[in-house]
């Protein structure tokens, strides 16, 4: 972060906060994603139902990291919090589909495409917060422990520091955002990928992250 910093603004015009958008937008693209796009926060759908699938039937990341439930913000708390914020940026990281099923002999590419997921988020989150929009605020995919701590217990809650402290965030789906609705809104081809999903009957897999900017 070289350039001059600016004062923070309480009120910036919406025509810039559209420039900077189409910015985090190449700003996504270039650090990795397939697709990105900003949108009203105002659309961004909010549904209980959605981190509901992280307990039932219970995913393997429930509960073993404070990013994800019932630890992570509610859908409930994620819905108030999005109304608050006028525009939030959404990207997409296509994956082959041998990447994205859950083969133990493609585990490593698979963790690298959900790390870039997560380094994506933190650059935009980042790139807003030095533009003075401060509560910028940023998701990722997947489980923050599967991702990046693997074996080890989650340090958060055994009351310890994070250990990616900067970089660690709960997915979207944690808090309830709607990836799928989002995806297809934009017009994105997502499929419904599920453990037992075969490479051969999958286009591709697609990873997302969201800011919520402003
Ligand atoms: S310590 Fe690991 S598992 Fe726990 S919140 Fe941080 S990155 Fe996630």
């Amino acid at each position: 972060m070289e350039r001059k910093l600016q004062p923070i603004r309480l009120s910036v015009p919406d025509t810039e906060v559209q420039e900077h958008l189409r910015r985090y937008e190449r700003l996504a693209l270039e650090a990795g994603a397939t697709r990105a796009a900003g949108i009203p926060a105002a659309g961004i759908p909010v549904d209980e139902r959605v981190s509901l699938k992280c307990a039932v039937p219970k995913c393997f990341g429930y509960g073993t990291c404070a990013n994800c439930p019932p630890h992570s913000p509610t859908a409930e708390q994620t819905r108030r919090v999005a109304a608050l914020y006028r525009a939030a940026v959404v990207f997409g990281l296509q994956i082959p589909p041998e990447v994205v099923v859950r083969d133990r002999a493609t585990i490593q590419p698979r963790v690298e495409a959900y790390k870039k997921v997560f380094e994506i988020a933190s650059a935009v989150e980042s790139a807003a917060f030095y533009d003075g929009h401060y509560l910028a605020v940023g998701y990722a995919a997947g489980s923050c422990k599967s991702t990046f701590c693997h074996d080890k217990p989650c340090a958060v809650l055994g009351g310890e520091k994070c250990r990616l402290s900067l970089r660690s965030r709960p997915s979207m789906e944690a808090v309830g955002i709607d990836c799928y609705r989002i995806a297809v809104e934009l017009g994105w081809d997502i499929y419904p990928i599920g453990s037992d999903a075969a490479a051969g009957c999958i286009p591709h897999g697609l990873l997302m992250g969201l800011v919520l900017v402003a």
